[in-house]
């Protein structure tokens, strides 16, 4: 058969681009994925998972995610809704449904694996469709994170000890024989799942002293206040990152960025009292940190190796456990670093970060300019991919290329319409709507203005302070 488009994931990222293909050009679009339903990784997810941003600006461009309300209660209450897991799945499988499908210009192969020139094999028949791309072959699976309940973790475990992913954690009323309930738990990992597993455990009823936490290493997390889109929140969003260029100006090292902004209430870390060594955007509110303090058990002996019936064995040394203990296994890494590519060559688009860290809306400003951009060369300058952070140091770098892109896609009037329109860019649409006669708004603008000049001229003494 015969497509425009071929693309590769119909995760955030895939649907996301053709939403956007969809609108903006007569396109016809093939998407293949080895899901059964759009989605990605969602699919996948444990059951309380959540977005970490609110729903206001996660998705596909033309289609709202959530019903813009705040949350009532628990620890992100009075801010805006994060879809969870299952609304994320039936929200991508209703653009699918009700606008991909019926446009009559999307043709969907799930369940099917992407063979590599321009094969597609059904995972259910074994059936191969070869697909001819008239115009390019789009990889939608750059950003794809590794998930708890698909990845397979690196250390070894000793027969009879329980290892679950998160997702087995809301079963855990269905007993299996030989197995009691547990008194102990050990949750493996540092990052946000990590994070989300304890959460869970505290706020359904296990006791602070009952969880044990690996920490192998320390994270700065975003306060979650700074992210919320409506104008209520103008100073913690838009002064937020005022204050956050302001950091960026002032600092003399990538350590003091960090700690300027904690001082300004902006980065978090679960405990004050041990230096963080990674950020990757991770968002959190002050309430689920305010519960995370409760684990007073904190392992911070490196990763695990092995675990035994009575003790793990870990890097630095062996720690004692309670036999029965049950484990779960947070280890999977979401973020795989990878040396960044061009976006468009000849018959391909690789889609990257181009703002971090929306997802989204770099996906679906990729196709903007696909379909509007003159040739692969102007398309590139518009979208330089933004190196996701390794360590505490990438941060520089990634919110230099993110500022570039944004100040390059502002020179262009059609572009920068639609990004102050995109509902995915967050803000854009509030800062263009600003009223003029509000002088304080305009004023914290104003700063965020200078600020931003001031930070990018600072920021290679910070990189070069990081070598
Ligand atoms: C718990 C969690 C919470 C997150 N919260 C947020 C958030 O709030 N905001 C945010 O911006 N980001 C968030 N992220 C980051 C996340 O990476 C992105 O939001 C996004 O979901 C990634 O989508 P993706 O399309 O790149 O990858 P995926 O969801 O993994 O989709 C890639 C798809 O490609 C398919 N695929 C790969 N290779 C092939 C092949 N050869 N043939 C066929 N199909 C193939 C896979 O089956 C998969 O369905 C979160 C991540 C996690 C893990």
């Amino acid at each position: 058969m015969n497509t425009d488009y071929l693309i590769i994931g119909s995760g955030a990222v895939g649907m996301a681009f053709a939403d956007t293909l969809l609108d903006e050009s007569d396109a016809h679009i093939t998407i293949v994925d080895r899901h059964a339903t759009p989605g990605g990784h969602w699919n996948d997810a444990y059951p309380f998972v959540a977005l970490h941003q609110p729903s206001a600006f996660y998705g596909v461009n033309s289609t709202e995610l959530g019903t813009r309300r705040k949350d009532e209660s628990g620890p992100n209450r009075g801010m805006y809704e994060l879809a969870g897991g299952a609304e994320i799945i039936t929200y991508y499988d209703k653009v699918m449904q009700h606008k991909f499908l019926p446009s009559g210009r999307v043709s969907y192969f799930p369940t099917s694996n992407y063979a590599g020139d321009g094969r597609i094999v059904s995972l259910l028949s074994g059936a191969q469709t070869a697909v001819t791309a008239r115009k390019k072959v789009v990889d939608a699976t750059w950003f794809s994170p590794n998930v708890p309940s698909t990845h397979t973790h690196n250390f070894t475990v000793a027969d009879g000890v329980r290892v679950i992913a998160p997702n087995g954690l809301p079963q855990l009323w269905l007993q299996r024989e030989g197995w009691p309930v547990p008194r102990k738990f050990c949750i493996l990992g540092a990052g946000k799942t990590a994070m989300d597993a304890a959460v869970w455990l505290l706020r359904n009823g296990a006791a602070p002293d009952s969880i044990q936490w690996v920490m192998p290493r320390d994270s700065w997390l975003v306060n979650r206040l700074q992210t919320q889109p409506g104008l209520e929140f103008f100073n913690h969003s838009i002064g937020g990152e005022a204050d956050k260029l302001g950091a960026f100006a002032e600092a003399r090292s990538v350590e003091e960025v960090f700690l300027k902004l904690e001082s300004l209430g902006q980065m978090l870390r679960i405990d004050r009292s041990h230096s963080p060594t990674m950020f990757h955007y991770a968002t959190i509110s002050t309430g689920e940190v305010d519960l995370l303090r409760k684990i007073q058990h904190v392992i911070r002996k490196g990763r695990v190796q092995t675990i035994a019936s009575d003790a793990m064995v870990m890097d630095q040394g062996t720690v004692a456990m309670e036999p029965g203990t049950l484990y779960v296994d947070c280890t999977a890494s979401a973020i795989s670093h990878r040396i960044c590519e061009p976006v468009f060559r000849e018959g391909r688009i690789q889609i990257q970060l181009l703002r971090a860290p929306l997802v989204a809306l770099s996906a679906a400003l990729t196709a903007y300019v696909e379909v509007h951009g003159t040739d692969d060369a102007h398309k590139n300058q518009l979208c330089v991919p933004v190196p996701f952070p390794a360590d505490l140091a990438g941060y520089v770098p990634a919110t230099q290329v993110s500022m570039m892109n944004q100040f390059r896609w502002s020179q262009d009037k059609a572009l920068r319409q639609w990004v102050s329109n995109s509902r995915l860019d967050g803000f854009g649409k509030m800062v263009a709507e600003l009223d003029k006669a509000d002088a304080e708004r305009q004023a914290v603008l104003a700063r965020l203005r200078t600020n931003a000049f001031a930070a990018m001229a600072n920021m290679p003494n910070l990189m070069a302070s990081a070598v």
